[in-house]
């Protein structure tokens, strides 16, 4: 099953989660799963580790969600971070051997102090090419796009060259970088069409559920903005300690309560907007997913 003849025909749907460090935390995540899985999502990604780290346990969960067998494609992402050529044609072969045959061809991110990917591969373009040459289509590939460029790249206007470049190579459709932006996200969208990139649009949803995780993941790496009315929702509750420094619970609530209006709002205007795809960060929990795609609407049991 290709994801891409998903799309063609309606809105895919899917949840992403990231590999454990322990035999407690799989244990934990396969009974997560067997939540998420109650809404059918169309796939489940789950991460690859920066510089090599847990990536054994990456390859477990995507057998896992495979073995499950609920019509859910594992899609495994992958970065040429530290990654030889042979080692990349080894690694997705022995995932092909697995039937997992579904990735995210990144360039990753790179570990503290490296200024490049120590491996054979620069680009995630670089990656897709070689995929393609060695593997011809025994893979679907996805390519990263962000809509607020990335954080590495001059201009937008570059960036979504090189975006229509992974197209050229052989990418199938866009997963995104998260954003809060949505009128920056629709710029970008229209942007990417004008530039000849007719892939289909996978959006990366971050749900709203605790401030300091939202302005880490914005600002850790990524570069993205607060627009005013998140940063709102993040003032309001700012001091979610007392002065002695003990968590204050209901200020913690309150701020989700209002995170998870705010990430509904978002999913309905990316419907609006006819996206291919919502891919929500489940991170590896599945209340807070089920709670906004209960309250969203968008995704209702069967
Ligand atoms: P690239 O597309 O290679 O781009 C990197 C930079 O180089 C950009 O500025 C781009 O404009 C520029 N560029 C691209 N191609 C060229 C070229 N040919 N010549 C010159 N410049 C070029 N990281 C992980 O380590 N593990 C994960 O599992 C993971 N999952 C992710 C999932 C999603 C949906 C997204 C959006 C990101 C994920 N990341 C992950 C983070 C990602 O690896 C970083 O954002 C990384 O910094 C860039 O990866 P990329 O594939 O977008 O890189």
């Amino acid at each position: 099953m290709k994801l891409t003849d998903i799309m063609k025909k309606r809105t895919m749907f899917s949840f992403e989660v990231f590999p454990p460090k322990t035999d407690d935390g799989m244990q934990k995540l396969e009974g997560c799963l067997e939540h998420l899985y109650e809404f059918q999502p169309d796939y489940i990604s789950c991460t690859y580790g920066a510089g090599g780290s847990n990536v054994g346990k990456n390859l477990e969960v995507c057998k896992m969600i495979q073995k499950a067998g609920n019509n859910t494609i594992p899609v495994t992402h992958f970065t040429c971070v530290g990654n030889t050529k042979e080692g990349v044609k080894e690694q997705l072969q022995n995932y092909l051997d697995q039937g997992i045959d579904h990735m995210l061809a990144l360039r990753g991110d790179l570990p503290y102090g490296w200024t490049g990917t120590n491996g054979d591969f620069d680009y995630a373009t670089d990656l897709i090419a070689f995929v393609r040459r060695e593997f011809g289509d025994k893979f679907e590939i996805a390519a990263s796009g962000s809509p607020e460029g990335h954080i590495a790249c001059g201009t937008l206007e570059a960036d979504i060259a090189h975006l229509k470049q992974k197209q050229d190579e052989g990418a199938d459709y866009i997963m995104t970088q998260l954003t809060y932006d949505m009128e920056q996200f629709k710029y970008w969208l229209d942007a990417i069409r004008k530039a000849g990139i007719t892939m289909p649009v996978d959006v990366g949803v971050m749900p709203v559920v605790n401030k300091d995780s939202v302005i880490s993941m914005c600002l850790s790496r990524n570069g993205c903005a607060i627009p005013r009315k998140l940063a709102e929702v993040i003032s309001h509750h700012w001091f979610d300690k007392d002065p002695d420094g003990n968590d204050l619970p209901e200020v913690k609530a309150a701020f989700r309560e209002e995170g998870i209006n705010y990430t509904v709002n978002q999913l309905h205007e990316y419907m609006a907007l006819g996206v291919d795809g919502i891919h929500l960060y489940a991170m590896n929990t599945w209340k807070n997913s089920k709670e906004i795609l209960d309250r969203a609407g968008i995704r209702t049991l069967k």
